[in-house]
């Protein structure tokens, strides 16, 4: 044993050496630069949330409310080509260059100062692909010298920052099973952590990390409950216990095809070591098929980063019968109240509340409506932490007459939410949310449905109605404090797009009407304006270059609504798609 064993250690001995000389050599985005994003360094953005806690609050104020009339385009890039439809990424800056991902599955190189395309990689999609919502793509991390981002086929692809090539490509999971992914991973401690989507489908939904530098697997963290997790290490996969505990909170085999999906990702807080990520619907949207709190959909987990262990979860919407989803993302902050600072989290679940938690345990501190209609609840119990609910659900189909439609009922908000995707910003000067939310309900029945492996697996149907006459969208300056609506911007189409303040007093948000609006952050007074050409539902960004602050938005009108949106896609079916990038500065005169 001892001669056949010593010439192994030998080897392994020089490859950890070469491997630890591989990794001190990275050049590139480091993890300290991961954690000063947005925070100490505002001449990059390096993350999804502009800073790891998902603030999208930016120090800078160049441009703030008295400049900002002065606000101009330095530059615009369009994607090109007969490829538009929904823009919603969030561009990421670094060393001279904007990485912005486009819709099916695309990736642009662009120079930060004129907007000269460095290099495009087209990502080669099969036919039969199956995302839900478009084909749309939400942007990308930054480790070492790589740009990753995932694709609307399940995989998540590496490509070097300096020449777009591709360094590593790892299939997440099979796209004929109803995998897809839209969502911007994050790295955190050299891990790229992801989520899966496909809750339309019956996926199951989880949350990867894989080794930043290479994408071999490293844990994986299945969210429904009954599903075993696993560590990776070496080649040996290991299990790593049990999420939850099988058939606790669902009915017979149900969930082995239990949605939950990860879509949207998840941001990182570095203060309780977590990752904080939302889950999806159950599948199937049938809620009369899976008697049950059906754990750990439409909740919000945190999750150890080097580990995937579920440190506490919340659920927002127990037994979703409406599509509430549940993966709206939980940005930190330190709440003020009754002369303490809480380690809280908040978050616009598209449920309609506003949850605000304790994020080093979960516990629910408040939960308040950010919409001005809810139809299947009146409160949440502050003690139980669960919804009080009407009673107003779709009715059960097997009931029916004739089993084959149970009865319809009018549901607000609508499946696309009191607030879907689009992420909200967090100021610390004002202490306000601002919230880019929704007014509009559904007819909304049941159907009987089974699950078949690459289906739609529903068994609902539904018809989505605006409100109100004037108005759909509502951008909401919310105190978390008291959850009070301290100022509102109303928009004649839904709001879709990401949200970013600065210490410039601004809030800055598109529409779907094309214009790029600046609001002042504390009255909610419309500052400026500017029209793109299309809608904009991607996020905007800022950084400092050069001594001068700049802006930059991705244009081009898209996204669920359209494809889902009912009687409000009629109403606002004029709008024109797009696929272009702005970046604005101020004018020197
Ligand atoms: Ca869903």
């Amino acid at each position: 044993m001892m001669h056949a064993r010593f010439p192994m250690n030998r080897l392994a001995l020089g490859v950890s050496l070469l491997l630890g000389v591989a990794s001190a050599a990275v050049a590139g985005v480091t993890d300290q630069n991961l954690l000063d994003a947005g925070v100490k360094d505002n001449k990059s953005v390096l993350t999804w949330g502009i800073d790891y806690q998902g603030t999208r609050y930016s120090p800078l104020k160049q441009i703030n409310a008295d400049t900002i009339k002065d606000l101009v385009p330095a530059w615009t890039f369009s994607y090109g080509d007969e490829k538009q439809r929904g823009q919603e990424a969030q561009p990421l800056v670094y060393n001279g260059k904007i990485f912005v991902t486009a819709s099916y599955s695309r990736i642009y190189a662009v120079d930060a100062k004129t907007g000269k395309k460095l290099w495009v990689y087209e990502h080669r999609l099969p036919d039969g692909i199956l995302p839900c919502c478009d084909v749309i793509n939400r942007g990308a991390a930054l480790y070492g010298d790589l740009v990753i981002y995932s694709t609307l086929d399940a995989q998540l692809v590496a490509l070097n920052q300096e020449t777009g090539k591709v360094v590593w490509r790892e299939k997440m999971d099979n796209y004929k099973d109803g995998y897809s992914n839209s969502a911007a991973p994050i790295v955190v401690k050299g891990l790229v952590i992801t989520g899966v989507s496909g809750g339309e489908f019956g996926v199951v939904g989880r949350v990867d990390a894989r080794d930043a530098l290479t994408g071999k697997l490293v844990w994986t963290r299945p969210v429904i409950e009954g599903h075993m997790g696993y560590t990776f290490k070496d080649g040996q996969k290991t299990e790593a216990g049990l999420t939850g505990e099988t058939g606790k909170t669902w009915p017979g085999d149900l969930w082995q095809t239990g949605g939950g999906a990860t879509w949207l990702g998840g941001y990182y807080d570095p203060e309780t070591d977590s990752v904080l990520i939302g889950t999806g619907n159950p599948a199937p949207w049938n809620a009369h098929t899976r008697p049950g709190d059906n754990l750990y959909s439409a909740s919000s987990l945190a999750i150890d980063p080097s580990t995937g262990k579920i440190k506490w979860h919340y659920q927002t919407t127990p037994n979703d019968g409406w599509d509430f989803d549940g993966v709206n993302e939980l940005v930190s902050f330190d709440l003020k109240k009754d002369g303490k600072t809480i380690k809280a989290v908040g978050k616009a679940d598209r449920n309609g509340f506003f949850y605000v938690l304790d994020r080093t345990n979960g516990k629910l501190i408040s939960a308040t409506p950010f919409v001005t209609k809810q139809t299947w609840a009146t409160g949440v119990d502050l003690k139980t932490g669960r919804p009080i609910e009407t009673g107003v659900r779709p009715g059960d189909p097997s009931k029916s007459a004739d089993g084959k439609k149970g009865e319809t009922v009018f549901s607000a908000p609508s499946f696309l939410g009191g607030k879907n995707w689009m992420p909200m910003a967090y100021n610390k000067d004002t202490g306000l949310f601002y919230v880019p939310a929704n007014e509009w309900g559904m007819d909304i029945w049941n159907e009987p449905i089974t699950y078949k492996k690459g289906a739609a697996y529903l068994g609902a149907g539904f018809n989505i109605k605006p409100l109100y006459d004037d108005y759909i969208g509502a951008l909401r300056a919310i105190d978390p404090a008291t959850g009070k609506i301290v100022w509102e911007y109303k928009n004649y189409s839904p709001l879709w797009g990401g949200v970013l303040t600065t210490a410039g007093n601004l809030v800055f948000t598109g529409t779907p009407e094309g214009f790029l609006k600046a609001f002042d952050a504390k009255t909610g007074k419309e500052l400026w304006s500017y029209q793109t050409g299309s809608g904009v539902v991607g996020c905007p960004v800022t950084w400092e270059m050069d001594g001068e602050q700049y802006i930059a938005v991705p244009s081009g009108w898209g996204g669920a609504v359209p494809l889902w949106g009912g009687e409000v896609a009629k109403r606002i079916s004029y709008l024109t798609q797009g696929g272009s990038l702005w970046v604005f500065k101020l004018h020197k005169s």
